[in-house]
């Protein structure tokens, strides 16, 4: 029987009306004969409400209690997924990182995976129940609660397709697929049918937080190609993959530190880097008065500083100028 990891984020588990849909589409996942491994995260902005519950009494660092503090967060959305699908008579069984257990290392925070046991998950699935795992957490050496960095669960689902030969991983969200640029920030951002590997592991690095970057980088390692969906019926998708070997540009993205006064805005793509690139990019930017603090090519990549407050402005004038 072909195995499907399906992962759904915090938006897509939000409420009970949303649990009740993805129950839904991993319904028909299983009626279509497949298996299913389905990762979670934790429900809409629990995470940020657990972080501010803690900094409300200390805004301290406490890297271990902050992980066993996160993780109840996707704790909860597991339970409430397998209460979802066998309330519609779908067998599933929730299972916690310890549970499956899912090794780690112990960096508290941003744990790196290591191993991934099969016993538990290969004996749930033989006895026909959807495994819904616990996405963002791991368990270490001393055998205490990890989590794997912020947007994680992208990371658990990789990981699982990769350790069990998923037939496909489909990473579904709140958007459509990749796109040129954020769709939230910039109305002409065009969907992308395909990115590469590479390009798509240096949006995520330069602040493209639709896939967390560990994900896209085990996903070429291990050869897994995550599909990026959204759960309205039909939807468009973006299926990451090793290179076709176009030299073009694929997107622009912006990181921004709350700490800073500026921010990055970074074009990708195999044409980079390119100096009539570059011109039109500046041209671009002095076109709408918005003053360039530096700029620094990179091997695919170019990089605008710009005052932070000025970022979703630059971002879509260098989208329009040269992706569209
Ligand atoms: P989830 O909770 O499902 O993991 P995230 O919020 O982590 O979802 O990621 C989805 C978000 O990523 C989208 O809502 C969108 O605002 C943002 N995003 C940033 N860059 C892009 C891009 N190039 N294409 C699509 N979405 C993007
Ligand atoms: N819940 C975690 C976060 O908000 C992990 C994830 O959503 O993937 O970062
Ligand atoms: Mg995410």
């Amino acid at each position: 029987m072909s195995l499907y990891v399906q992962k759904f984020g915090g938006s897509s588990v939000a409420d009970a009306e949303k649990l009740m849909h993805i129950s839904h589409i991993i319904r028909n996942a299983r009626a279509a004969g497949h298996d299913v491994i389905a990762v979670v995260s934790a429900q809409g902005d629990a995470t940020n409400r657990l972080i501010e519950k803690k900094n409300e009494i200390s805004t301290a660092s406490f890297p271990r209690e902050q992980d066993a503090l996160l993780a109840a967060g996707e704790q909860i959305s597991a339970a409430l997924t397998a209460i979802a699908l066998e309330s519609t008579g779908v067998p599933a069984v929730s299972l916690l990182g310890w549970q499956v257990p899912l090794r780690s290392d112990g960096t508290h925070g941003d744990a790196r995976i290591l191993k991934i046991s099969h016993t538990r998950i290969e004996r749930e699935l033989s006895r026909g129940r959807v495994v819904v795992c616990a996405g963002f957490q791991g368990v270490d050496g001393e055998n205490d609660v990890t989590t794997l960095g912020r947007g994680g669960s992208d990371y658990s689902a990789v990981a699982l397709a990769a350790a069990f030969g998923a037939e496909r991983c489909l990473i579904y969200t709140d958007v459509d697929g990749v796109y040129t640029a954020d769709p939230r920030l910039c109305p002409t951002a065009r969907p992308l049918p395909t990115v590469s590997y590479e390009d798509m592991y240096a949006l995520s690095r330069a602040g493209a937080q639709v896939l967390h970057d560990k994900c896209v980088a085990l996903a070429q390692e291990s050869g897994v190609e995550p599909e990026v969906l959204s759960c309205a019926p039909g939807s468009a998708s973006t299926r990451i993959a090793a290179s076709s070997g176009s030299r073009g540009l694929t997107g622009v993205t912006r990181r921004e530190n709350p700490q800073d006064d500026y921010a990055a805005v970074t074009l990708v793509g195999g044409a980079l880097p390119s100096l009539s690139i570059e011109k039109k990019a500046v041209l671009a930017l002095n076109a709408a008065g918005v003053p360039i603090r530096g700029v620094d090519a990179g091997e695919r990549t170019l990089t605008l500083y710009v005052d932070r407050s000025a970022s979703r402005e630059a971002l879509c004038r260098i989208h329009d100028a040269v992706l569209i």
